[in-house]
């Protein structure tokens, strides 16, 4: 008898040094324009134009994680304990960075500290690397219906299968990871039934409501694995091993949907849409970070 191993390859990156995205001297990630004589032409994170003639420049990478909210304007939820959801999704997403490139793969943060970064500049960083993945990392605010497990919750853009199929991944792993925890665990809205991997759609448009997986053109997620509203949740995601947990959940997911064919699970069709012009996210009063 014969047995086969196959090793899992990680996809080669075509490395042709064309500055796509740049990290300023002073840390802040920016989808470069142009190249121009001593410097790059960047989009600043608030969107304005500008020239900047040092930094370190990223001319491919697999992977965009995205940190969601970010600055003292758009903190995001915050914790019955007081944890600021913009600080958790950045400590998570960093753990994620740490795992991919630990696994070999080639990972950009869209923000490595805190600052505001509406979406439109998140979504043109990955779409100017050309990455083959975007994971938006969020958590739940407030609380919901009593669940025996987990009720984590991944988002994907409608018709994005790749994006669906991500989602389904991450979804799976979650499940699997966070319920080897002990808490109170709810799942929304009051127990129904959005839990799961879906997406939400604009009562107004038919289109995509949220920007993280509408406007980026590559397969884009939102994942929403923990209730920072429930305080036994909240508990849990102030101890490093549940953040971990967390962050191998994404990874594993990732990795997934690299090296297999699976379809992912927990798909459920969407039981509202969203009728409002939402909150956060936009330009409006963005002051632009020291770029350096
Ligand atoms: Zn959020």
């Amino acid at each position: 008898m014969t047995t086969t191993t196959t090793i899992p390859v990680v996809p080669a990156l075509d490395h042709d040094e064309e500055a796509r995205a740049l990290i300023t001297s002073t840390g802040i990630v920016v989808p470069v324009l142009e190249t121009v004589i001593g410097g790059w032409r960047v989009r600043t994170p608030c969107q304005n134009e500008t020239v900047l003639l040092a930094g370190t420049p990223i001319d491919r990478v697999h992977v965009v994680i995205d940190a969601g909210h970010g600055g003292s304007a758009e903190p995001g939820a915050v914790g019955v304990n007081g944890i600021v959801e913009s600080e958790l999704n950045l400590q998570v997403a960093l753990h994620v960075e740490q795992l991919l490139e630990a696994a070999g793969y080639e990972v950009l943060l869209t923000r490595y500290s805190d600052y505001r970064l509406p979406i439109i500049t998140r979504a043109e960083i990955a779409n100017t690397l050309g990455a083959d993945l975007l994971v938006s990392i969020h958590h739940n605010a407030g609380t919901a219906g009593a669940s025996p497990a987990p009720g984590s919750e991944v988002y994907h853009a409608r018709d994005s299968v790749e994006g669906k199929r991500l989602a389904g991944l991450i979804r799976e792993e979650a499940v699997a990871q966070l319920a080897d925890f002990e808490a109170d665990w709810v799942a929304g809205p009051d127990g129904g039934p959005d839990e799961g991997v879906t997406y939400r759609l604009d009562a107004r448009t038919g289109d995509d409501f949220y920007g993280m997986v509408r406007r980026p053109t590559i397969p884009a997620v939102i994942t929403e694995m923990s209730y920072l509203g429930n305080p036994t949740e909240a508990a849990l995601l102030e101890t490093p091993g549940y953040r971990l947990a967390e962050a191998e959940a994404v990874v594993a997911g990732i990795v997934r949907w690299y090296e297999t064919e699976d379809p992912g699970s927990g798909f459920v069709e969407p039981s509202y849409q969203i009728d409002s012009s939402g909150g956060g996210g936009g330009t409006t009063g963005c002051v632009d970070p020291e770029l350096g």
